[in-house]
């Protein structure tokens, strides 16, 4: 039997539903949520990430700043930029596109921005947060892939999860979320000797690689959640994930497909982030 798509767009909806509510009942207030989004240089990819967040923004009743700048932007005018938001009342979220030009360093990029805005959830402190189990603002990307498991009804509690990869942004903090609800993890990377050993034993499967087909069929224990993060292109350019996503859907339970899984939550998280940053702002 053919697998559950987990559609993504769909959960984003309703998500986007209830941000839109929450922004609205600020706005009453008197405090419109607001997100500044800074990109810095043309990278294609980038500029279409960035529109897609101003985009979602404006559709939902979140005040959104787009501020571009070229790619010869010194560090210090961008440090600059982020301390003026900081102070400003009406950006509640500061988001930097990453990656930066390389002359400038993200670390100290990302920890300029204030604790109480880091809707991106990439600052030491909000990651210290997630480690013990604090509130605080999660990346993006996994809180949406936590709730695209949660969507499909199953308990999260005992289960084995594998998590592929271990960025910073999205495989840690996603082993982290994992543990919080009470799976027992497993984190593989690209010197885990026999990644289909340990994909097999799991009810949950997280692949955040970005190489194709890194998640073959055989590697998937029958009736396992798969949820696919990354952004590939096949070989006619078509967008494609990790996970060979015909022939796992057949042995899967639940998977998400690459578009229309991971994508479209990240950037409702981002909006639930925000609306979270102005709502603590707001009595
Ligand atoms: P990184 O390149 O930072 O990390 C990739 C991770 O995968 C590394 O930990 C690496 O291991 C591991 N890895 C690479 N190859 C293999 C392999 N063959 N077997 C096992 N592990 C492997 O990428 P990100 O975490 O930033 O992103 C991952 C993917 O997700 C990308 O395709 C990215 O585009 C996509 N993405 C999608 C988002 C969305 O909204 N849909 C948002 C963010 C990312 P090691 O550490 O040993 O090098």
């Amino acid at each position: 039997m053919s697998a559950q798509i987990i559609d993504g767009n769909l959960l984003s909806q309703q998500l986007r539903q209830d941000v839109a509510a929450r922004a609205a009942a600020l706005t009453a207030k008197g405090n419109q949520p607001g997100l500044a989004v800074i990109l810095v240089g043309a990278d294609p990819a980038s500029q279409v990430y960035v529109r897609n967040k101003v985009k979602a923004c404006e559709d939902n009743g979140v005040f959104s700043l787009l501020e571009k700048y070229q790619a010869d932007m010194t560090e210090a005018a961008l440090l600059a930029r982020i301390a003026a938001l900081n102070n400003d009342p009406k950006i509640h979220g500061i988001l930097v596109q990453m990656p930066l030009p390389k002359h400038i360093d993200p670390t100290k990029v990302i920890e300029a921005i204030s604790p109480r805005k880091d809707v991106d959830g990439y600052s030491v402190l909000s990651a210290g947060e997630l480690l013990t189990g604090l509130p605080g603002f999660r990346p993006c990307t996994p809180y949406g892939c936590m709730k695209l498991i949660e969507s499909t009804g199953t308990k999260i509690a005992g289960k084995h999860a594998v998590v592929i990869g271990r960025s910073n942004t999205v495989g840690k903090p996603m082993a982290l979320l994992l543990l919080q609800a009470n799976a027992t993890v497993t984190i593989c990377h690209s010197g885990t000797a026999d990644l289909g050993y340990h994909t097999r034993q799991a009810d949950i499967v997280v692949a955040a690689t970005g190489r194709r087909n890194t998640l073959t069929a055989d590697m998937i224990k029958p009736g396992a959640i798969v949820i696919d993060v990354g952004i590939n292109r096949d070989d006619n350019g078509k967008l494609c994930g990790d996970v060979d996503f015909a022939a796992a859907k057949e042995v899967a339970g639940h998977i998400s497909p690459v578009p229309g899984g991971v994508g479209p939550m990240t950037i409702t998280m981002l909006l639930v982030n925000t609306i979270e940053a102005a709502e603590r702002e707001t009595n």
